[in-house]
């Protein structure tokens, strides 16, 4: 199969390589390509929407999903649907919605792909309701480095299910996905949006609505400090009965790299200010499309151009429940102090642990927010990946471009078993990401 020299990255775009992007429109095809890399080395490449260095391998090859993008069946009485890997979530979205059904977990974008979703087990705004992608994925076919396509599910193979759930695209190529839909009444939700004065009535507020409301999200102003630190906007929303007539969307689109400079504290501390004035002091109730409600950052095409040429990184971390009000102050303070700008961070409860070997999702609470890319902020996120450390968290795997080989073994225990899985199923290494050898996954001795 053909081949095209391309230079590819994550979202944050700090991670870009030269690559070999093969990008199939059969499975057949991709296993062919695969048999023909076998001494090389490939990572399956998505809808690119993971921030970091997840889906690219420098001067290796990269296996482009986006046209293994078929929906194969649905299947309404098992609540089920099966696809190809490379559909979108926003499509998939369309097709289900008009159905009275959604995905399970949806992410704060409508660009990821099936695929994506399952290789980090991605959480929504319900996770402590419902889990995470994972929890609802029936089986999938793997299409593993000898080139053979096995249906891996719990009972069949649980070890290589558990490693390819969140197991970043490192057990091989997935083709194939049955996951289990949620029904959906219409398409639109009745949100609830809370001016939140500090942290401590963020928590104040999560204890009360968590069991409550079926998706909650909190977005904070990361440069408030003292007593402000911590403000923001709580949205609780439930599905609403009544469905919103289709609109047509409106987007517009950053034309080009935004000159760095015009990010700066002050610049960025006003838009947080506005955002946390724009929802009434006493609350407010107003009906959302799903889309909308989803992903508001889609309205706005490459949104990631606002950071300059340079690009950003994104940190995100969970910290336990027990404890995790206090690590949360503590790395909103080392934020806030630093003066690092960054947009709003969005703050959220999660239920429990996913069931992938290396699943982000644990009880807790997540922090995540942006960062220009500058010389400052790599210390930065040093500091908070100790603070994470320090609480028992952990920092997600989509969203990492820094993170450190020791402290990816401490956050993640189930690793040995992980390994154990690779190579059984990968012995030579095929399938390797940058991240993969940045955090000593794969690579010499392993
Ligand atoms: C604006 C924005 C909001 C986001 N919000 C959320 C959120 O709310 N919750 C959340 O959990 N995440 C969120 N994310 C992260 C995003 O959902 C994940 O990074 C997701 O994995 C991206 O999917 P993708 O198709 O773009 O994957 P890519 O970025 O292309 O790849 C991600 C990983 O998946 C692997 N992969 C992709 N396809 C396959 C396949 N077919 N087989 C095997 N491995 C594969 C790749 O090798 C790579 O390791 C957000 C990202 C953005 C940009």
């Amino acid at each position: 199969m053909r081949c095209k020299q391309l230079e590819l990255g994550g979202w944050g775009r700090t991670t870009m390589a030269s690559v070999s992007a093969y990008r199939p429109e059969r499975v057949s095809a991709a296993a062919d390509t695969v048999r023909a890399l076998d001494a090389g080395s490939v990572i399956a490449y998505g809808g690119g929407r993971s921030y970091g260095d997840s889906a690219v391998r420098a001067d290796g090859a990269v296996l482009l999903t986006e046209r293994l993008d078929r929906i194969l069946a649905f299947d309404e009485d098992e609540q089920v649907v099966v696809c190809e890997p490379g559909i979108r979530v926003a499509d998939m979205q369309a097709f289900l919605i008009p159905r009275g059904y959604s995905l399970p977990a949806v992410p704060g974008t409508g660009f990821a792909t099936i695929g994506g979703l399952v290789a980090n087990d991605v959480h929504g705004k319900n996770h402590d309701r419902h889990g995470s992608f994972g929890d609802h994925v029936c089986w999938f076919d793997l299409l593993m480095a000898d080139g053979t396509v096995k249906q891996v599910a719990p009972d069949s193979d649980g070890a290589l299910f558990a490693a390819t759930i969140g197991g970043v695209g490192l057990t091989g190529i997935i083709v194939t996905v049955c996951v289990k839909v949620l029904p959906m009444p219409s398409n639109a939700v009745q949100v609830t949006e809370m001016r939140v004065r500090d942290l401590d009535e963020f928590f104040e507020l999560f204890a009360e609505h968590r069991d409550r409301a079926m998706y909650s999200v909190g977005w904070i102003d990361a440069l408030a400090r003292g007593a402000k630190l911590g403000r923001g906007v709580l949205e609780l929303a439930d599905p609403s009965p009544a469905g919103l007539p289709a609109g047509k969307a409106r987007k517009l689109r950053v034309p080009f790299d935004m000159p760095g400079i015009l990010l700066n504290r002050l610049t960025i501390s006003a838009f947080n200010a506005l955002y946390y004035r724009r929802a009434p002091a006493g609350g407010e109730v107003r009906q959302k499309s799903l889309t909308e409600f989803f992903h508001p950052l889609d309205a706005i095409g490459d949104w990631n151009r606002l950071y300059g040429s340079a690009g950003f990184h994104q940190f995100q971390c969970v910290v336990p429940e027990e404890g995790g009000p206090s690590g949360i102050r503590r790395l909103l303070e080392e934020i806030s102090a630093s003066g690092s700008a960054s947009f709003l961070a969005v703050l959220k409860t999660m239920g429990g642990e996913g069931r992938g070997h290396l699943s982000f999702p644990m009880r807790g609470y997540t922090l995540a927010l942006d960062f220009p890319a500058r010389a400052a902020v790599t210390d930065l996120l040093r500091r908070l990946e100790d603070i994470t450390l320090d609480y028992g968290g952990r920092i997600y795997l989509a969203k990492d471009s820094v993170m450190s080989e020791a402290g990816f073994a401490r956050m993640y225990p189930a690793l040995r078993e992980f390994r154990a899985v690779l190579d059984r199923v990968d012995p030579n290494g095929l399938f390797v990401s940058d991240q993969a050898l940045r955090l000593g996954i794969r690579g010499p001795g392993r």
